[in-house]
């Protein structure tokens, strides 16, 4: 965000920290303290949480369909959400919501779009002109393409290798933005440059930009969805880009509702899925039987996968 704009939106945001209201539904203290605050993601993309409706109780109050507030006991609780979690009972999580501001590289935004149940509503570059902004990764973030995972990065680049690339994003950025404004014969303020030629429609001068460009958007989602999210996008074989708000938004999930994350963590993140011919060859192998027959069922990248986790089993 250039100064302008950070000096604005600071005070817009302080102002909206400065209403209180009160109210007779659940809030939670913890989500409250960041409420609205720009919560900064690569070099000029953030996250914020604009609004949220529930916390750990509206699941179980739910999954209960009780009168009041449903609790009981903290530790009775977190055990039925943590039954809830485990058996894929997944409607109680859909009982609580949350809507995020996010600023994001469009080429990250590609991807984050791709997960459709949430409700988006996105800066309009018809309707505005884009910020002169681009993401520019970190030296340490340059990597080769990877040889195992055709979808991933390897090794960092060398040095003159990672400048010479950090040069060409800079220039051609720059470049594209800079033909963007002439196309619109607009400055980055909306003044006209040159009074005597009619600019281009912001609908198609934005066609070139490039695509580390800024976008952003209002986003909100239900707990259920948002796990889905978390799940496929905190994961190693996501991109390190998008990777970086999936981590954020972990933090604010735990904020939000403590006792859900905790079993999204114990159930979802940390648990692995196991095939059925891997559970017959775990439980054969703990009978003390002979599980060679039954393990040269399995894929070769299965075999790889489930090696990785319980080194042995197959010798
Ligand atoms: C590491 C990684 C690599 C990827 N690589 C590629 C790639 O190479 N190419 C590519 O195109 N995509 C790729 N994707 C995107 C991926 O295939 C999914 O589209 C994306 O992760 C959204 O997941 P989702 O459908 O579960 O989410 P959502 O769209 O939020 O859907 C949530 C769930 O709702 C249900 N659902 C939603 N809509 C429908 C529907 N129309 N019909 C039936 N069920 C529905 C499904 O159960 C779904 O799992 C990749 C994702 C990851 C994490």
């Amino acid at each position: 965000m250039n100064r302008v704009e950070n000096e604005k939106y600071a005070a817009e945001i302080e102002d909206a920290r400065g209403h209180i209201s009160s109210t007779r539904r659940v809030t939670v203290t913890a989500l409250e303290e960041i409420l609205f605050e720009i919560c900064p993601i690569l070099d000029h993309g953030f996250i914020r949480v604009v609004d949220y409706m529930g916390d750990d109780t509206a699941i179980v109050q739910a999954a209960r369909v009780s009168y009041g507030r449903g609790t009981k006991k903290v530790s009775e609780d977190q055990a039925l959400i943590n039954y809830l979690m485990r058996h894929h009972h997944t409607t109680p999580f859909e009982m609580a919501e949350i809507k995020l501001h996010i600023k994001l590289p469009i080429f990250v935004a590609r991807q984050w779009i791709r997960h459709r149940t949430a409700s988006v509503n996105e800066y309009s570059a018809r309707y505005s002109v884009l910020d002169r902004e681009f993401y520019i990764p970190e030296r340490s973030s340059l990597a080769v393409q990877s040889r195992s995972n055709r979808q991933g990065r390897s090794d960092r680049l060398i040095y003159d290798e990672a400048t010479r690339v950090l040069d060409i994003l800079k220039s051609d950025s720059s470049r594209n933005y800079d033909n963007y404004l002439l196309m619109l014969n607009e400055d980055a303020l909306g003044n006209k440059i040159d009074p005597s030629r009619d600019g281009l429609a912001r609908e198609l001068a934005r066609m070139n930009l490039t695509l580390n460009a800024y976008t952003q958007w209002y986003w909100k989602t239900n707990l259920h969805n948002l796990f889905n999210f978390l799940r496929l996008r905190v994961d190693a074989h996501a991109q390190f880009e998008i990777r970086a708000y999936a981590d954020e938004i972990v933090k604010i999930v735990d904020r939000w509702v403590p006792a859900c994350s905790s079993a999204f963590k114990e159930y979802r993140l940390g648990a692995k899925t196991l095939s059925a011919t891997v559970v017959a060859v775990l439980q054969a192998k703990i009978r003390g039987e002979d599980t060679t027959a039954l393990a040269s069922t399995l894929g070769k990248r299965e075999r790889l996968e489930i090696s990785e986790l319980f080194p042995g089993l197959f010798s």
